[in-house]
């Protein structure tokens, strides 16, 4: 069966990496007809538009696409194309699994978090405006309704129920944002009664975050509002090894878009430099997505044991820093190459083995 597919190379070290993947996708043997469309920079040169009507039709009739990040320039210029196209596509749920791979980078290699956000309203509505025409002064809206409310916190513990997890924990600020976050806390005590066998709890946002520097170990899924899930998955990006390895998906009712949940890191653009993971893992939630369950643990698979060799790892997993045992760093391709070679000889189903020269005790990953 081929599947068809859109792919969004995006700006900065988008190409490059979704190169990489690409590369990978090849290397499971997994037909794949890529249908390339541009949006974002290089969309603007050709079309004169960041967001041509062609991308929303492409994925509109594919139903997926891997997408590279997109620059979105800050203070000025065109709306973001990432809340657009998450807006128009009504890709509602961003689902952004924190797991520690291989425990290389970080000091918590037990995180196993998966942050269920909001993807189409609260404070990314967009709805912003100047109060005095001296500007000094500004507004901008939160829009939290009960449908986008009800329908997010029903996809995290479904989500939940699908992936035998067992803790699903609501973040808000209700104690200030009486309304908007009130609605979401008042959505969330409703809906949990309906999932019995589920731990639910709440957090404020300020305290979610000290609690998840503290013991990340003791949490689970979370679901929230746009901002609060934007700043939280990078939080728990930070606490699994960096932006470097931390994959993302969108999903409405229809589609599904992979996205890193980096940006396009222009300071690295063209250098081959970046660390090709984080969306050879978005490949990975893809090809779970379209049912092709053995190329994905395969492709999980060769990602842990290349991390956790470190022979062939990017800069972010090299250099002091960065990790305890550093090594020279290789290139983006290369990095890609060696989990591309590792994808038919790895067996998915034997014990996940420890990094080199790093014994995290305690790592309920680290099987051998
Ligand atoms: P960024 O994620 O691009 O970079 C943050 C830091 O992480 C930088 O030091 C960068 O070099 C590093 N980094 C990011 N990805 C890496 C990788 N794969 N390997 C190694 N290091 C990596 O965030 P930013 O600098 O705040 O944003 C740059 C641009 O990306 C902005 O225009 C922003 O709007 C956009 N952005 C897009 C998306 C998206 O497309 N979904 C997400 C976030 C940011």
């Amino acid at each position: 069966m081929v599947h068809r597919v859109t792919l969004i190379p995006g700006d900065g070290i988008g190409p490059e990496v979704t190169d990489a993947a690409r590369l990978v996708g090849e290397a499971t043997g997994v037909s794949i007809d890529w249908q390339v469309v541009d949006a974002g920079e290089r969309a603007i040169a050709a079309t004169g538009s960041p967001l041509p009507d062609g991308v929303l039709e492409s994925v509109r009739k594919n139903r997926v696409a891997l997408k590279g990040p997109i620059t979105t320039p800050i203070g000025s210029g065109f709306r973001s194309v990432n809340v657009a196209l998450r807006q128009q596509l009504d890709l509602y749920a961003s689902v952004r699994p924190a797991r520690a791979i291989a425990g290389e980078g970080t000091r918590y290699p037990e995180t196993d978090l998966i942050v269920v956000r909001e993807a189409t309203e609260g404070l990314y509505s967009g709805v912003e405006h100047w109060v005095d025409r001296d500007h000094t002064g500004a507004e901008s809206v939160a829009i939290v309704t009960r449908k986008a409310s009800d329908r997010i916190i029903r996809f995290a513990f479904e989500l939940a129920r699908r992936e035998h997890r067992h803790h699903v924990t609501a973040v808000h600020k209700a104690n200030i944002m009486k309304t908007t976050g009130g609605l979401f806390q008042t959505a969330f005590r409703e809906m949990a009664p309906r999932y019995p066998e589920i731990l639910a709890d709440e957090r404020l946002i300020d305290n979610m975050c000290m609690q998840l520097a503290k013991k990340p170990e003791e949490y689970d899924v979370l679901v929230t509002t746009n901002l609060f899930g934007d700043i939280l998955s990078d939080l728990c990006a930070g606490l699994a090894g960096g932006l470097g390895v931390a994959p993302g998906a969108l999903y409405g009712d229809e589609l599904a878009v992979f996205e890193p949940v980096h940006g396009s890191a222009p300071k690295y653009a063209g250098q081959d430099k970046a660390d090709p993971v984080a969306e050879i893992l978005c490949l990975e939630l893809m090809l779970r997505h379209l049912g092709e369950k053995e190329a994905a643990d395969r492709v999980f698979r060769a990602v842990w044991e290349t991390i956790a060799e470190k022979k062939v790892v990017t800069y972010d997993l090299a250099l002091p820093g960065y990790t305890l045992t550093p090594v020279a760093p290789s290139s983006c391709s290369a990095m890609a190459k060696e989990i591309a070679r590792k994808v038919p000889l790895v067996d998915p189903h034997a014990p996940l083995p420890r990094p080199h020269g790093a014994a995290h005790a305690g790592d309920p990953h680290l099987e051998a």
